[in-house]
């Protein structure tokens, strides 16, 4: 029988907080909205996932070195990269289901033409007919309903309909910005902005240029909360060349939390306003950037299998004309086949030079790159000095994790009576929170004690171990099993008389008996040819 979406969504979301990987944050108060906390196994998976990214990406190559820039940076960043313009969106509200949209997004239609507006069913186009009808300017027995369709209004004078259901009744259109902003400095920006609105109002302006003089107000003091890791990497381009002489091609590599506040959070941890990002910018010369994109989509698709995620359920996606930003000359997501469709995981964006070029002109600071083996190709004479094009892959780290979470579980139905049905997350072993379990079988005979000494050589191999004495033997393997604990070595009667123990394999639940003292040394071969 084929499951839901939302049920099996529903499972992995209930898994993350009965076994500790995610929680909504401030739960005991109601809940943040579209806010979450990492629990003790969901900070190990996310740490292990950026990890293999750094490892990947900054120690495991020549070209790429790391950067860890301050969440907050100067406003002209955001100015100049087209944040504080871009991140404003015209918003609109749907009257009838309640959609909110950005209005330059909506499908266009001629004004005065009928529209056809479609509810999900019939039951929710019978409870939006009696609404659309006192909605509507004409006569309410214009509005008929014809299955789940609504019939006979024309669209307005703006010229676009609802995004969902195609109405043509739509709130004004409304300001909103995705940066989080705040204020930076000792002073107080309320009573400035008191001060203003006092002076505008009592010059007579209307509540327009009121809104102006507030804004050009809280200028002064306000910073943003950074919307992606990528604008200190581009500021950042002359210390990082200068102080390491890296030469081009080279990358600049940066993990870190981003905000945004996103108009529609979705997906449990897939989109929410606090995310974490792994972005890197590899700076090429300026002609080389289609080659250099062929070659990171395909190793950055790459990069995700190599975690053990299913092939079937990723795919690189290329970007249509239209998706692009006006300077990318090309554009691929890597994409991931989630519970409620395909989405993206990550993107890697051919810019050109659109971002040294912004910073350069906005800072007056000229951030190239001087080649001098080069010939310049304008003036043929040696030495060439240019703004570098960029590549950059930018994945997202925290639906990076919910991608891992979502093909790594799995329910195994057990036999005819259910017996031996288990949930078990089929975690890579290098992204698991915990790599061996440690059991002792009773907690007597001084078994725990001989446990506890064999977690302490894993401890000391630098491998997370953990003991666990609670419930039946039973009861720990399910546990274990849930949360993807590749490994886990058992402390039984036999181990005390010839000092083996029994090794048991997550995936296939099989188990072999092994010298105790070859315990750590069989892990960790395991976990290296994983
Ligand atoms: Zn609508």
């Amino acid at each position: 029988m084929a499951e839901s979406t939302d049920d099996r969504m529903q499972k992995i979301v209930s898994l993350c907080k009965r076994r500790g990987f995610v929680f909504q944050s401030s739960e005991i108060y109601g809940g943040l909205r579209s806010a979450y906390d990492y629990g003790p196994m969901g900070v190990e998976l996310k740490r292990n996932l950026m990890n293999e990214w750094w490892r990947s990406m900054v120690h495991s190559r020549e070209d790429i070195v790391g950067l860890d820039a301050s969440i907050i940076m100067h406003s002209d960043v955001w100015k100049n990269s087209g944040h504080l313009a871009n991140f404003s969106d015209p918003l609109v509200d749907c009257k009838v289901c309640g959609e909110r949209f950005r209005a330059d997004k909506a499908p266009k239609a001629e004004p005065g033409s009928p529209v056809v507006m479609t509810m999900a069913d019939k039951g929710r186009a019978k409870a939006a007919l009696e609404k659309v009808q006192a909605l509507h300017e004409g006569a309410p027995e214009d509005i008929k309903r014809d299955g789940k369709t609504l019939v006979g209004a024309t669209v307005a004078e703006r010229g676009y309909v609802c995004t969902n259901c195609s109405s043509p009744f739509l709130s004004e259109e409304r300001q909103f910005n995705l940066m989080f902003r705040t204020s930076l400095g000792p002073v107080d920006p309320v009573a400035a902005v008191i001060d203003t609105v006092k002076a505008a109002v009592a010059a007579g302006d209307d509540e327009k240029a009121v809104r102006a003089k507030v804004e050009a107000t809280m200028d002064d003091s306000s910073v943003y909360l950074r919307p992606e890791t990528a604008q200190a990497m581009f500021v950042n381009f002359l210390n990082v060349q200068q102080s390491t002489g890296m030469k081009v091609p080279f990358g600049i590599a940066q993990m870190g939390k981003s905000f945004r506040n996103e108009v529609k959070v979705e997906h449990f941890i897939f989109r929410s306003c606090e995310f974490e990002q792994m972005e890197m910018e590899y700076f090429v010369e300026p002609g080389e950037g289609p080659k250099m994109l062929q070659y990171w989509k395909d190793a950055r698709l790459n990069w995700w299998k190599s975690l053990g995620i299913r092939e079937e359920n990723l795919r690189l996606r290329e970007h249509e004309e239209d998706e692009q930003a006006h300077y990318s000359d090309g554009c691929y997501d890597v994409e991931y086949a989630f519970p409620w469709g395909w989405d993206e995981l990550e993107g890697i964006a051919s810019r050109t030079d659109y971002d040294l070029n912004a910073h350069s002109t906005g800072s007056g600071k000229k951030l190239q790159y001087f080649d001098p083996q080069k010939q310049d190709p304008e003036t043929g004479k040696n030495g060439w000095r240019y703004l570098p094009h960029v590549i950059e892959p930018a994945a997202g780290a925290t639906r990076g994790l919910l991608a891992v979470l979502c093909d790594a579980y799995d329910e195994e139905p057990g036999d005819a009576d259910g017996k031996g049905a288990r949930t078990v997350l089929r975690l890579h072993p290098r992204l698991a929170p915990i790599k061996v379990a440690v059991l002792p079988l009773v907690k007597k005979d001084g078994m725990p004690e001989l446990a506890r000494e064999i977690v302490q050589k894993f401890y000391a191999a630098g491998i997370n171990a953990k003991l666990d004495e609670q419930h039946a033997i039973g009861k720990r393997y399910a546990r274990h099993d849930e949360i993807g604990t590749p490994y886990a070595i058992t402390v039984d009667n036999d181990t005390l008389q010839d000092g083996s123990v029994t090794l048991r394999m997550r995936d296939d639940r099989s188990q072999k008996r092994i010298p105790l003292t070859t315990a750590v040394d069989v892990v960790t071969q395991a976990l290296s040819q994983a």
